[in-house]
């Protein structure tokens, strides 16, 4: 059996099994594949079924992160009709047009115009492309003010979609950035700049790195906890564009 249904806070919920060489059994919640259970090989469903009865109350817990797996189903393929940028509080209506020949996207002002032939694998694309433009400018314009403010000067700047990681600093002082922070709150993506502009100065996580990055932005450590918290940045980006 690779599927147990089980009843969180009065709401059924799948959890998919993995058999694996691992070498004991793990729970584990992501919002795009919801409750999945990883156990080695051998195990049987009786024992699989009473480990995640004996989990019952972490699993309780985490109703936040079950909802958006549901979401997830719901959403991840259907067109989104508007994007919601923390980053610069626009929001833009997205106008769904068909187009076989030349898929593009049209920016008017606060509208976007999608011409696909109306497969979210292609309009995704789209999206994914004008965002990587969009972010590139006003990303790009934040982080130069950001660094020119603290004297931190780095050597260039791309933007690319990282399985969740916000953004990285090579030895040669090169920054990327996840264009997807666009999503989340400014703080919170300036946070994440600081955080990488720190690295041009120290290419660690020593404690001269932190205290540095402490004295550019005081709210360090509500700021780290909203990127550790899973359920937080998944409620800010839509569906459409998780990974
Ligand atoms: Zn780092």
């Amino acid at each position: 059996m690779n599927e147990f249904m089980v009843n969180v806070k009065g709401h059924t919920v799948s959890c998919q099994v993995e058999r694996r060489s691992v070498s004991r059994m793990t729970l584990k919640i992501t919002p795009s594949k919801g409750l999945q259970c990883l156990s080695p090989h051998g195990v049987s469903d009786t024992q699989i079924a009473s480990f995640i009865h004996a989990n019952q109350d972490w699993l309780k817990k985490q109703v936040r992160l079950l909802g958006l797996s549901e979401q997830f189903c719901r959403e991840h393929n259907s067109l989104p009709e508007q994007l919601q940028l923390g980053f610069d509080n626009s929001i833009f209506i997205v106008v769904h047009e068909r187009a076989h020949r030349s898929p593009r996207v049209q920016r008017t002002s606060k509208q976007l115009q999608v011409y696909s032939n109306g497969s979210a694998v292609q309009v995704r694309q789209l999206l994914k492309s004008w965002i990587i433009v969009y972010a590139g400018e006003h990303l790009g314009a934040r982080i130069n003010a950001l660094s020119t403010q603290h004297q931190l000067p780095f050597a260039g700047l791309s933007m690319g979609f990282a399985k969740m990681r916000w953004g990285s600093c090579r030895h040669d002082k090169a920054i990327r950035l996840n264009p997807l922070l666009l999503f989340l709150p400014r703080p919170i993506v300036e946070h994440v700049m600081l955080h990488e502009l720190c690295h041009t100065v120290h290419h660690n996580h020593s404690k001269a790195f932190w205290a540095l990055l402490e004295e550019l932005d005081p709210n360090i450590n509500a700021h780290k906890s909203f990127l550790r918290d899973t359920s937080k940045l998944y409620s800010h980006i839509p569906p459409f564009f998780w990974p």
